[in-house]
């Protein structure tokens, strides 16, 4: 299938009227300071959502317009896509909207304006492409160790969609990542032809940092709008067992995310948190045109050399932003005042209404 016509997507934003835009996403994953940006800033909004979710949208009173579906992937159905493009709405991608949507039908037939760079979300999502961006950068990232048989101090190792990190497992020597393939093949976590695509990286011990950068392309400048750290199952559970039991409960840990933490980082750190945020834009505007666009993050280890090792990035706002809806201690110092991502990206839009460069900023 061919992919989305640019000039398609430019002719429906040139009909939308531009006193009267709707934001619009999926009801879930870190939508609700999306809504509530984009009314603070005057818009209204829509959304999308699965029956049974409406419930925080409607207690928390963000949303004017409701298009009930029976699936969240019925996003990119030709009627929900008509309704949406009826009341000129621009639709704001997050991790849920791209897993529901599916990357392939946001490439080929979702034709409605979105804010962000729509070619750039394959680049999170297939482990070649996140490294080729991240090692052109020049950004530190965890070694790669080629072949098992060169293991000779901790690594992670990790398997292609293994969603929050199940089924990762972590390794000190050739013959352990050995006995714990073994063991993951006899519990059907993975298939041998799995095995060649086992993904070994050095261990990077160290405090989680996930931040979250703002892209603006009207500015061409990053800002750091805010950092969370992950709370996740059962790895933080761990900690709150004895030792002595620890062993027999947790022996196989999961990542599996369910909450997150602000955080803060030392300031000295800032200046690596900004060249990351500078590198990787420039390389992305070169591989990936027109690069970043909005909201990404780039989930990081700090280890106790002080560096930020980056072993993850997202290429849409991330869940951690639900950390700062009512603003973080960095996107403060810009603007004096509570900002969450989802008023940040409103902004933009506002923006680029204002100055008429509103197909700068939208694919
Ligand atoms: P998923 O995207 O499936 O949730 P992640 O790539 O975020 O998985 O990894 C899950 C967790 O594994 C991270 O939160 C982090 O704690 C840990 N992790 C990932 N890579 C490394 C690494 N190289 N060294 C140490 N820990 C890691």
């Amino acid at each position: 299938m061919s992919k989305i016509n640019r000039q398609g997507i430019l002719d429906i934003l040139d009909g939308y009227d531009k006193e009267d835009i709707t934001i619009a996403t999926l009801g879930s994953h870190s939508s609700l300071h999306m809504f509530h940006g984009a009314k603070a800033e005057g818009f209204k909004t829509a959304i999308v959502c699965e029956e049974g979710r409406e419930v925080p949208y409607k207690r928390f009173n963000v949303v004017d317009e409701y298009i009930m579906v029976d699936k969240f992937s019925d996003i990119v159905n030709d009627d929900v896509q008509q309704q949406l493009v009826d009341m000129n709405s621009i639709v704001f991608p997050h991790g849920s909207f791209v897993a529901y949507a599916g990357l392939d039908n946001i490439e080929t037939i979702f034709n409605v304006p979105m804010f962000g760079n729509r070619d750039i979300l394959r680049w999170e999502a297939e482990r070649d492409l996140e490294r080729k961006l991240m090692t052109e950068s020049g950004i530190r990232i965890p070694k790669k160790i080629n072949n098992p048989n060169e293991i000779d101090s901790t690594v992670m190792v990790k398997f292609p969609g293994a969603r929050g990190g199940r089924g990762y497992f972590v390794a000190n020597s050739t013959d352990e990542f050995n006995e714990k393939i073994d063991a993951m093949l006899k519990r059907n976590w993975i298939e041998e032809e799995d095995i060649k695509e086992a993904h070994i990286e050095e261990y990077v011990l160290g405090c989680n940092y996930c931040i979250h950068y703002f892209f603006s392309g009207l500015k061409d400048e990053v800002e750091l709008m805010g950092i969370d750290s992950r709370y996740e199952s059962t790895i933080d559970g761990l900690v709150r067992v004895p030792a002595k039991d620890q062993l027999d409960i947790g022996a196989d840990p999961s990542y599996v995310i369910t909450g997150n933490h602000p955080v803060v980082m030392r300031e000295s750190l800032l200046p690596q948190v900004f060249d990351i945020g500078d590198k990787i834009t420039e390389t992305a505007k070169e591989l990936v045109k027109p690069g970043f666009n909005g909201p990404f993050c780039m989930q990081t280890l700090v280890n106790d050399d002080l560096e930020v090792v980056v072993f993850e990035m997202s290429a849409r706002s991330d869940g951690g932003t639900n950390t700062f809806m009512n603003g973080s201690a960095y996107s403060y110092l810009y603007h004096g005042e509570p900002l969450s991502m989802g008023r940040r990206m409103a902004m933009e839009i506002k923006n680029g209404i204002k100055e008429d460069r509103l197909e700068e900023i939208i694919t």
